[in-house]
């Protein structure tokens, strides 16, 4: 029966289900503004099933990044999501939380003097070492005009494995990049390895916990006292940053005795990525500077805003102010005990996994979890597989998992590894699931005889038990 009124029509329009609707069963806007819009559900429809192929991100153990939250720090992302952080003025409370943060973390990190430390939230760790190596940067240029001396050729020391943010950090802001570089069996930076780049233009050296390539962590005690003896010797006077991008909220639940932090007199500044192991979603960092001294005054802007002064430190001016909530919301809800709990958890299941790997035979465990809950290994010497580690990424991919495979930088662009990064949610059992299915692509392998291009040479029995 045809319909005779509009009303009709209208209501059999709320009736359409959402994949019955015109707007789906047409093709998607992709590279123009649409003339007209579309109802809300449809939208949501539509953009949630482009990201369906993604992936996920529960799957993806190549990143560092937070996949999972509980629930009521969801909700509570979601009710704050219209706090701008920069609107201090405004938003007071959130201003105040941030500052609670950054104590916080000053004394997680053992800042001698509590009251003499400063530090800011920012969009992540890359964030963060930029506003770090600045500092740096004026700081030693203040030292050099004092002097009387040369402020042309400033220069930044750490290993060739430090993560991309800092070759940024030398391009952007015109400071030679100097790496020492990684030998076989050692992907770290090294006092001996550091020494011989160290000069009167060092404007610091930046130390990492850990390395992004194997997730060890760098030797940060042994450098600073190699670098007091240099200053000693030199009267030079290079400070260390430590990149814990991820270790800051590692190191301080699992190995509290260990040195690394603002207990060495020359770590001037520590970051962290509160998206990696500080447990929030993306995207929200940190810096901490031991004293206020090292930040020098013509960093940070007095902007006078909506009737109040308010110090910055920051590359970016609005931002989301959940993050910050959120983490403030990990703090009070873990604590100490609770952090300490979720990140033995990670370590116990990458030493798990570890231990798995070893008893196939055919890989070498190059890093077993037990500095950051990441393990990385290639496959063994002298035994004969019919795959790459690349070939074992791209089966793997098959179900669903996302394990990336990488060469080493220069030197040992021939070592190839593979590496696993556990974090909160990946339990036991997930870690069973993913072991299973390198076995069977392990079978996969040795029945289809396929040939890496690596390792091509033919025969030999892979041994690997289940
Ligand atoms: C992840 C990481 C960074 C970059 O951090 P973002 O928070 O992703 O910006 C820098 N350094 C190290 C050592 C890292 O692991």
């Amino acid at each position: 029966m045809a319909r005779a009124s509009k009303g009709d029509v209208d209501y059999d329009a709320k009736l359409v289900p959402v994949y019955g609707s015109r707007d789906v069963t047409q093709g998607i806007p992709k590279y123009a503004l649409p003339e007209e819009g579309m109802e809300a559900r449809s939208a949501y429809r539509l953009v949630m099933d482009e990201v369906l192929k993604e992936g996920n991100p529960r799957l993806n153990l190549a990143t560092f990044v937070t996949t999972w939250m509980e629930p009521e720090a969801k909700t509570l992302m979601a009710e704050t999501f219209d706090k701008n952080m920069i609107d201090k003025d405004e938003y007071p409370q959130t201003a105040e939380i941030e500052r609670r943060c950054v104590i916080m973390l000053g004394r997680l990190w053992r800042a001698p003097d509590i009251s003499r430390i400063i530090g800011c939230s920012t969009t992540g760790s890359s964030e963060a070492c930029m506003l770090a190596g600045l500092a740096l940067k004026w700081k030693w240029r203040e030292r050099r005009r004092q002097a009387g001396k040369s402020t042309d050729r400033p220069n930044l020391v750490m290993g060739i494995n430090v993560q991309v943010c800092w070759e940024k950090f030398c391009r952007y802001w015109d400071v030679e990049m100097r790496l020492a570089p990684m030998e076989p069996g050692s992907y770290a930076l090294t006092p001996e390895k550091m020494l011989p780049f160290c000069d009167e233009n060092t404007i610091g050296v930046v130390a990492i916990l850990g390395s992004t390539f194997t997730g060890e962590y760098e030797p940060v005690s042994a450098l600073h006292d190699a670098l007091m003896e240099l200053n000693g010797r030199t009267g030079w006077d290079v400070p260390l940053h430590v990149d814990a991008a991820s270790g800051g909220m590692v190191a301080p639940f699992l190995e509290p005795d260990v040195a690394w932090d603002f207990r060495l007199p020359l770590v001037k500044s520590i970051n962290t990525s509160g998206h990696k192991y500080g447990l929030v979603y993306p995207g929200v960092g940190w810096a901490v500077w031991r004293d206020q001294e090292e930040l020098h005054e013509d960093l940070v802007f007095k902007v006078n805003y909506l009737g109040g002064e308010m110090p910055t430190f920051a590359l970016n001016f609005s931002r989301p102010g959940n993050q910050v909530l959120a983490q403030y919301y990990n703090f009070i809800r873990l604590g100490y005990e609770g952090y300490r709990r979720v990140q033995q958890a990670c370590r116990d299941v990458a030493q798990y996994i570890a231990g798995e790997l070893a008893g196939m035979n055919v890989f070498d465990v190059i890093h077993d979890g037990s500095d950051l809950p990441v393990l990385a290994w290639r496959i063994k010497d002298g035994v004969d597989v019919k795959f790459t580690l690349f070939e074992l990424s791209d089966r793997l991919r098959m179900t669903g998992w996302q394990v990336p495979a990488y060469s080493f930088p220069d030197n040992l662009t021939d070592v190839v590894v593979m590496r696993v990064v556990v974090r909160e949610g990946v339990s036991r059992d997930v870690a069973d699931m993913l072991l299973e299915d390198i076995h069977q692509a392990l079978r996969f392998f040795e029945s289809s005889g396929q040939s890496g291009q690596l390792h091509a040479s033919a025969g030999g029995e892979v041994a690997f038990h289940h």
